[in-house]
């Protein structure tokens, strides 16, 4: 009898092939990670400079296990929780992987308002690829092409691997999202936007949302960049700090917002996911304005309660559907 779940089984192939790369190769554990998760996928031992016995250790794991006997969704919470570990031991703030829970509810929302049965999503901070990886997953009765920007080449290389393992047919761009973008528009934007000042005020002045005076704010700039990005009409999923609808350049985000898109809702998301006050966060839904576009109604606010909460979650739920249906 197998002692271990499929996820468990998975996350200890991924955790003891890093370790023995990591060795062998001299360098860190999420490097090790890619590099498993990239050997994994195409079924040989891809690091030729490997000492001989390093290989074999790798290779007798890798025989006792084969991804095709696993779901997609296995796949990405051991992937998840392996590079959490490595997270772990080099941590970086401004890196951190957007959370299953969230996720898992931006692919809910994402579901409900995109009807067609295929279209492309754009993440311009794709990181690790969790984000767009579960809405891909989640969404698996939809065709979905996706394409991800990210400036950090480690971890858009675990995002490359990530989505060879499962399979999910995504485009990689491994640039500032804020230079020029040689990509087609998408359908949708789902963005984990990175928040802070954007140190380049040369290519910051070609946004609309610049900072008259100083460094601009990144993730206003994302917010530009994304509707850029997107087809008239198309809908954008952001994860945006509480606080960003009052800090000293809101209004020239609200006089953006009011120009070219249709606020569809905040959902403020429950305090108890965030490690303080500041780090909480909300989602926030947009369409871009099209000739045969027009605002809702009312835009949809609304606080989710805990997710432990499941009576209070299926109120929300209620709320939204009837929100559906008067709305749009
Ligand atoms: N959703 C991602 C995931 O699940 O791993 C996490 C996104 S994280 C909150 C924000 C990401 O934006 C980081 O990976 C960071 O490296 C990236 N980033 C920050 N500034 C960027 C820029 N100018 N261009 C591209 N990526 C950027």
């Amino acid at each position: 009898m197998n002692e271990f779940s499929p996820i468990e089984k998975l996350f200890k192939t991924f955790d003891e092939t890093a370790d023995i790369l990591q060795e062998g190769l001299s360098c860190t554990y999420l490097e090790a990670l890619a590099e498993t998760a990239e050997n994994l996928f195409q079924e040989q031992v891809l690091q030729e400079e490997m000492d001989e016995s390093y290989k074999k250790r790798v290779w007798k794991k890798y025989e006792e296990m084969k991804l095709a006997d696993y779901p997609k969704e296995d796949i990405r919470k051991a992937y998840q929780l392996a590079i959490l570990k490595g997270m772990k031991e080099n941590v970086q703030p401004n890196h951190q992987m957007t959370p299953d829970s969230i996720g898992l509810f931006i692919s809910y929302l994402m579901g409900k308002f995109m009807k067609a049965e295929e279209f492309s999503v754009l993440d311009p901070a794709v990181g690790t690829g969790n984000l767009l990886m579960t809405v891909m997953n989640q969404l698996s009765d939809r065709s979905i092409a996706g394409v991800g920007v990210e400036i950090d080449d480690l971890l858009l290389k675990l995002a490359y691997a990530g989505a060879n393992m499962m399979e999910q047919s995504v485009q990689l761009y491994n640039q500032d999202s804020l230079e020029p973008l040689f990509i087609d528009p998408a359908d949708a934007v789902v963005c984990d936007l990175p928040v802070g000042y954007y140190p380049n005020d040369v290519r910051a002045a070609d946004y609309e949302l610049k900072a008259e005076e100083g460094h601009s704010y990144a993730h206003h700039l994302f917010i530009e960049q994304s509707m850029i990005h997107t087809k008239p009409g198309g809908y954008l999923f952001f994860l945006i700090p509480n606080g960003l609808f009052d800090s000293p350049l809101a209004p020239g985000l609200h006089k953006y917002l009011q120009k070219h898109a249709h606020i569809q809702g905040v959902i403020q998301l429950p305090l108890s996911m965030f490690k303080n006050q500041q780090s909480a966060k909300s989602i926030l839904i947009l369409q871009k304005q099209a000739e045969d576009t027009k605002a809702p109604k009312q835009v949809f606010l609304a606080n989710m309660p805990s997710m432990k909460n499941s009576q209070a979650v299926e109120n929300i739920m209620a709320k939204l559907e009837k929100w559906f249906q008067e709305s749009k």
